[in-house]
């Protein structure tokens, strides 16, 4: 402890390597980029609470000189000398932040400032990982970097649409106030190897029941849209972000826009050509619309994403048959 009864925790000397934070470095997304931060070299600290990720994650890299795993929770301060900090830790899928709402906001938005806390002293390059979800149920269609969104400010969503809005603004203030370098990246929908099985969301969700046998659940009338990008799409972007001058917010995501049958339909097509499709209610303040523009990110970083949804879904069905042990 230090004399703010902050934890102190020493990490390995500093060896030349860049020194990266990856905060929910062990969920979905973050061990994707856990994984191209490694292999570029970079020294990489993984940090999680392990509230939705899993050591199952990162386990490939345990024993490399260039990766370490903390244990630890955002809400909580702690001292590290990084260089840039990835900051991607939060539960992302709808039933885990509704799952305890005062907590996802905690970690949103006082994980958040700790966060930037340690990359003011330590003055390292922050990145926040910010959503879609900022834009609520879009009046705009496709979404610019430059609306300002349509969220209920009370609703069951709330929790995790509103921290995020307010980790944006966290982070332009302490760029404004305090230099820091900030990043920050409004990401859409990405699915891939990894999602947790149990996360509810409508890709794994499919994507496990056609494997299965069991039928797919499509919520409300599926005529509900969203754009699917797949992980090492995002993986790159993130990292093309963090590396430009550019302080965001920007777009990450696949302009691809479909409907949950379309989805439905696509997921039969490469998973299970016998699987069916059953109707259930609709969750609360269900966004209608979502696509990406995503000229911004063309024009700023010379990114787009590659990797047809099709294509995409082929790349899960090994991951999730070894997992659902199918
Ligand atoms: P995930 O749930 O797989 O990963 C989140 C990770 O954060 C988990 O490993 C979890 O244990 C960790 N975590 C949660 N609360 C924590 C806390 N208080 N302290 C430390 N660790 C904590 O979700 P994901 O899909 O990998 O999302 C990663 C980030 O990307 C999130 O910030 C999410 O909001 C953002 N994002 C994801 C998507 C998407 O479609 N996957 C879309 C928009 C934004
Ligand atoms: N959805 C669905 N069936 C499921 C899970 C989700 O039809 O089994 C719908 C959900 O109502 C929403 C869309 O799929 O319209 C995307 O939901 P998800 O939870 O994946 O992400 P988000 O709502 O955060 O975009």
């Amino acid at each position: 402890m230090d004399e703010n009864g902050n934890t102190i925790i020493k990490t390995k000397p500093r060896t030349g390597a860049r020194r990266v934070l990856v905060t929910g470095g062990a969920g979905f997304v973050g061990s994707h980029l856990c994984d191209a931060l490694v292999a570029r070299g970079d020294y990489v600290i993984c940090l999680d609470s392990l509230f939705t990720g899993s050591k199952d994650n990162i386990k490939h890299h345990f024993g490399k000189e260039n990766f370490e795993f903390i244990r630890h929770d955002v809400v909580e301060p702690i001292l590290l000398e990084v260089d840039e900090v990835y900051h991607l830790a939060c539960p992302a899928s709808p039933i885990h932040y509704k799952f305890n709402p005062v907590k996802t906001i905690k970690t949103s938005v006082i994980g958040t400032m700790n966060m930037l806390g340690l990359a003011k002293r330590t003055k390292a390059k922050f990145l926040l990982t910010s959503t879609s979800e900022v834009y609520g149920d879009p009046l705009q269609h496709p979404q610019t970097e430059t609306y300002w969104g349509n969220v209920n400010p009370i609703g069951e969503r709330s929790c995790y649409d509103e921290g995020k809005r307010c980790a944006e603004t966290l982070a332009f203030d302490y760029y404004r106030e305090h230099r820091v370098p900030i990043r920050v990246a409004r990401i859409f929908n990405t699915y891939g190897p990894r999602m947790a099985l149990d996360d509810g969301r409508v890709v794994s969700n499919f994507v496990s029941q056609a494997l299965t046998g069991t039928p797919m659940t499509v919520y409300g009338d599926g005529q509900q849209t969203r754009s699917f990008q797949y992980v090492s799409d995002l993986v790159a972007g993130l990292m093309a972000l963090m590396d430009g001058d550019d302080t965001g917010p920007i777009n990450l995501g696949n302009p691809g826009e479909f409907t949950m049958l379309e989805l439905a339909e696509k997921v039969k097509e490469v998973v299970n050509p016998k699987a069916e499709i059953v109707f259930k209610e609709n969750t609360q303040d269900d966004p209608s619309r979502r696509k990406p523009d995503i000229s911004k990110a063309m024009k700023v970083l010379g990114w787009e994403p590659k990797i047809k949804l099709e294509d995409g879904l082929l790349h899960m069905i090994g991951d999730f048959k070894t997992r659902l042990g199918v």
